[in-house]
């Protein structure tokens, strides 16, 4: 796009000016997308990846490098900005936040820091992206979980390491806007999932799991898949477009409690597998690996606060979304595999 075409692009939005914290990551480079869409002013999107590594990267926006660990990046990110939405987190599925405990804990300065920017900067709304890994997990140990309410975060018992920055950084939140007024809106994510997130990292959550090794057992006719866990856990998954509607609504509301933002419909591992193969096309024989990390047994949302704040809830079907999410991890598997076949015969030919 010319630069004459931006600027007139950004004279026609309306709105507060957004920042966009975690802007590379999944959820951050489709929010930016989608309020770009609605002609909300971003002004910049942060991240502490390079560039090239960014999931998504958006025109007419000041997209920076910098990393929100420091209060000084975090007051360049804050300039200027009347909505910020820190969505900046080392995070990733349970393979990952089960063996970093320590990292995760880490993101305590990038959510402190930010806070503590947007106040002296005199931001008027922060929006913070928290989990559902702060609810106690003693009410999560039954596959037929009773989907979990707000109040259930209390008494404390949250995933350790993780969970527990989400629960402070939740507090924190709170009290910035008690004691300094500066509006937070808190929303819990439930397992967000979708196309253009990670997927093949060591990260990856669940639904992206399952549809890369079922499209890789489809592609090497091995017809067999490894799961984590006995496929007896239950939960929930959001798809990115719910997830991106909610947390636009939840900023723009009144809601000044931490909310869910989940979708309510509950499914085993095995149920998600089925799913998968079916867009596949293909049954896999299943093995289970007991003793991979596997988190609490059952976790659905109840969305009960939700309905009555907003008259909405997450509704898009698990099997619509994985759909599109299957596609897409299809889509980069076929890249990948073409990419390496150049390789190979670069080298063959050098
Ligand atoms: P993601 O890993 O794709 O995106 C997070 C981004 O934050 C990454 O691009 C990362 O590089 C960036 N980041 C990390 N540390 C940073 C730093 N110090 N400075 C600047 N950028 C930094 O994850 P996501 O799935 O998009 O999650 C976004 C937010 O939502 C996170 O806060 C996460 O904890 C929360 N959340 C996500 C889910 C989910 O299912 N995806 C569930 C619950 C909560």
């Amino acid at each position: 796009m010319m630069a004459t075409e931006v600027a007139k692009q950004r004279m026609n939005m309306r709105g507060p000016r957004a920042v966009v914290c975690g802007a590379g990551g999944f959820i951050g480079g489709h929010l930016v997308k989608d309020l770009l869409a609605r002609g909300v002013r971003v002004i910049r999107a942060v991240d502490v990846k390079p560039l090239e590594d960014w999931f998504q990267i958006a025109e007419g926006v000041e997209n920076i490098v910098l990393d929100l660990k420091e209060k000084g990046n975090c007051l360049i990110a804050a300039q200027g900005a009347e909505y910020v939405y820190q969505l900046a987190a080392d995070m990733g599925g349970m393979g990952f936040i089960e063996n970093n405990k320590a990292l995760c804990m880490l993101n305590v300065l990038t959510s402190t820091n930010m806070l503590v920017a947007a106040r002296e900067t005199e931001v008027s709304r922060f929006f913070y992206a928290s989990s559902a890994c702060v609810y106690n997990a003693q009410k999560q140990t039954r596959p037929d979980a009773v989907a979990l309410r707000e109040s259930d975060a209390y008494p404390a018992l949250p995933e350790d390491g993780y969970g527990w920055e989400k629960l402070f950084s939740e507090r924190m939140c709170r009290h910035f806007e008690e004691d300094f007024g500066l509006i937070c809106r808190v929303a819990r994510f439930h397992n967000v999932y979708g196309p253009h997130g990670t997927w093949n990292d060591g990260r990856e959550k669940a639904p992206a799991a399952i549809c890369q090794k079922v499209c890789a057992a489809k592609q090497s006719g091995i017809h067999e898949i490894n799961i984590w866990g006995d496929g007896k856990q239950t939960r929930s998954f959001m798809f990115i477009d719910d997830c991106i509607r909610g947390t636009e609504m939840i900023m723009n509301s009144d809601i000044a409690e931490p909310i869910n933002l989940g979708s309510s419909e509950l499914v085993t591992i095995n149920q998600l597998v089925d799913m998968a193969e079916e867009i596949a096309g293909i049954r896999l024989k299943r093995t289970y690996d007991l003793n991979a990390p596997r988190g609490v047994n059952g976790r659905n949302s109840d969305n009960t606060k939700i309905l009555e704040s907003l008259g909405w809830e997450p509704s898009i079907r698990l099997r619509d979304g994985l759909e599109k999410t299957y596609r897409w991890i299809e889509s980069q598997m076929a890249k990948e595999t073409f990419r390496q076949d150049c390789e190979l015969q670069e080298a063959l030919q050098g």
